[in-house]
Order: C-alpha cells, then structure tokens, then sequence
C-alpha cells in the first residue's frame, strides 16, 4: 500500500466528528491520546471527543514540553506500552502531533528511542493506525512523513513513510479560539514552508502545485487571521497549512528552516516567527544563483524561474520589493521581522546561530550555502536594518 493509500484527509469544517466513526470501524476499545490539554477544552474539541471516550479505555499523555523533548518521547513509550493500545490519537499543535507520531511508532520498536531519533537505528515497523487532528493552522504535520526531536538541546528529524499519520482531520472551527499571537507564528511557519517549498532542490510539479495554493491562501489571510479573524479565513488558513504539509513532505524545507532551530532553542522564538526571520534574506540569496553554486541539478534558469513564481505570487516584480513584502507580512501579523529584534545582531551571535546551522536541511536549499556565505549574508542584512532604523 502506498503512503498515500492509506492517508485519509477530512478538510471540512465540522470534520472533527470523524473521529468517532474511526474509532467504530478499527472497533478499538483500547486508546491512547496524545493530547496538549488547554488546546482541547479551548478549541471546543472535548466536548465533540469526550462521548466516542466512554466506554473505552483512554490513556492521555499531557503535560509536555514545547517542541518535542527526547524525555518526552521516552515516558509516553513506557506508558503506551503498558496501555497496549490499538488506536492513536493526537490533538494538539505540531509538538502534539509530532509526539504521537514518534511515540505510536518507537514504542513498537526494541532499540532505544535515542538511538532511532539520532539515526542510529532504523525504524522498521509502523505502530497502531494514528489519527492526527491539528488545532493551530501552522506546521502541517498532519500531512508529512517527519517527525522533529531534540536531544539535549539538538534538533534531530526523523523521516519515514510508516510516521505519516492514517487520518488527518482538519477542521478549522478548532482554531476559533487561538490568540493572535500563536495564529501569527503559526501561520507564518505555513507561509514560508509554501515559499521555501517551492524552491527547494527537492521540488516536484506536484509539490509546486500544493505550495502555490498554499502561499497564495496564506498571503491573502494571515493578516486578516491574527487581526480580524472569520470563519472563512481561519477555513483558508487551515487549508494553506495543510497544503504546505503536502508540500514538504515531497519537497522537504530549506536554508529558513535550517537555521530556524537554534533560534528557537538559544532564543525562545517560536519556529514560525524564527524560520520568518532568515526568510527575505535568503529569497535574496537565492535569487542570486548562478551557474557556479546553483545546487539544483536542473540548473539556474529552472531556480530563477521558481523564484519568479515566488515574486508573482506576492505580487511584485523585483527581488527587493519582493523581500519589503514579506517582512511587510511578518510585521502586519504583530510579529518581529528581523534578527535583530529578537537580541541576534552582533557578529559573535550570528557566528554562533549560523555555526549550528542543520546541514541536512541546508544542503536543499537551491543555491549551495556555507556557514561562511551565511555568515557574510546574515550580518550585511543586519547592518542594513541597523542604517534604516
Ligand atoms: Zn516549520
């Protein structure tokens, strides 16, 4: 069976009440429910779940960190073990999802979850079937193979099939009561996989298509979704947030992401607003490809025309405007669009966050970057910020 035979997706509003006819037909009795516990009463999600739970076995793993932490990970496997369950469940934001990806998955194996999230072992079998159901319209996980971890402080991805949940259920009427501040990082984190998507090295037709309609749903709702949110633009924002899932998990992220992580662990910025950050200095970066760094195999002029596709989209067409636009976007959501409002702006912390930067992540990034050429990027646009303050 491939992935996406056994990925089932319920996108409309209301979609919540699928769950209970999934739990019926696997005709589980034993569950286990990965849950962030204020998302579920504030989303109104309990009220819908909480009848389908009554006369089954329900083991809830609360009480977790922000961003999938390896301890974490270790206690839900020793409780999902005792629990034996033969559904899983996860509601929450990524970190939720994520958490019940890897735990479902890593409890059904005999290595240590260590081992398997730093790519020491493999994974070789899939868990119980996983039911996904996001209440923030941002990462998108509900729709991709990964999962993200840390270990002491370094952020690892884990990538296989088996960790695509079997059920994602997106309903938008659950991100009703999301504050404007965790509706901009989040949706910001959607936006700009949509962007980097499309020029990622790993870029398909089919991934462009799912990006495409992705940034052009973000751009013309996010603002409205943090400021002056209806029902129809939460609906377009849970839409552009699964469809940039779609489209990372074919294409993977980029430079953005890459160096997003360190900035989120050193500095406490939350991973959309962290990957918004390095996004308009990178799309200039980018735009500069030639033939003697273009990473892409395809070749510049194929670069340069997704980078075109990228200034359509956002309406302008120059590579500066183009950039003016996007940190328009981040600041018109309430959020800081450099890194120097976020305390990185000497050269000693931009050599530090560019030193940890994710290799595996930057080596998709269409024009070939070093810690060196980011570093020289990075503190020329600080400088420049710096003169038009
Ligand atoms: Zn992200």
């Amino acid at each position: 069976m491939s992935q996406a035979d056994r990925h089932v997706v319920h996108l409309q509003d209301g979609a919540l009440a699928e769950v209970g006819a999934i739990i019926d037909r696997v005709a589980a009795s034993r569950l286990y429910f990965v849950v962030d516990a204020s998302a579920y009463s504030a989303s109104g999600a309990a009220t819908v779940l909480e009848p389908n739970f009554r006369d089954r076995a329900v083991t809830r793993f609360t009480d977790f960190d922000l961003n999938p932490k390896l301890h974490d990970v270790e206690r839900g496997i020793e409780q999902f073990r005792q629990a034996d369950p033969e559904l899983m469940i996860a509601l929450g934001g990524g970190t939720a999802i994520d958490l019940g990806k890897l735990i479902g998955t890593l409890a059904c194996h005999h290595e240590s979850a260590r081992d398997i999230i730093m790519g020491n072992s493999a994974i070789r079998q899939s868990g119980p079937p996983l039911i996904a159901v996001p209440t923030t319209a941002g990462t998108g996980s509900e729709a991709t193979h990964f999962a993200v971890a840390y270990v002491e402080g370094v952020k690892y991805s884990v990538a296989h099939s088996v960790l695509l949940p079997d059920y994602a259920i997106v309903d938008s009427t659950l991100t009703h009561s999301l504050p404007a501040s965790i509706t901009a990082s989040t949706g910001l984190d959607a936006f700009c996989q949509a962007i980097e998507s499309i020029w990622a090295v790993g870029a398909t037709n089919e991934s462009i298509e799912y990006a495409t309609r992705s940034a052009r749903l973000a751009m013309n709702s996010l603002v409205n979704a943090t400021q002056n949110p209806t029902a129809d633009v939460r609906r377009d924002m849970c839409r552009a947030s699964h469809l940039a899932g779609r489209a990372i998990n074919i294409s993977k992220t980029t430079a953005p992401h890459a160096l997003s992580y360190s900035i989120t662990s050193e500095y406490g910025v939350p991973h959309g607003i962290a990957v918004a950050l390095t996004l308009s200095p990178m799309l200039a970066y980018n735009a500069q490809v030639s033939k003697l760094n273009c990473a892409d195999p395809r070749g510049p002029e194929h670069v340069r025309a997704r980078i075109d596709l990228i200034l359509e989209l956002l309406g302008v067409n120059s590579v500066a405007a183009a950039c003016n636009r996007m940190e328009n976007l981040v600041s018109a959501s309430g959020c800081p669009n450099s890194l120097a409002l976020v305390g990185i702006k000497t050269d000693a912390s931009i050599r530090r966050l560019v030193n940890q930067v994710d290799a595996h992540r930057l080596s998709n990034n269409p024009r070939h970057a070093t810690s060196e050429s980011l570093f020289a990027l990075l503190t020329k646009t600080c400088a420049q910020g710096q003169r038009g303050m």
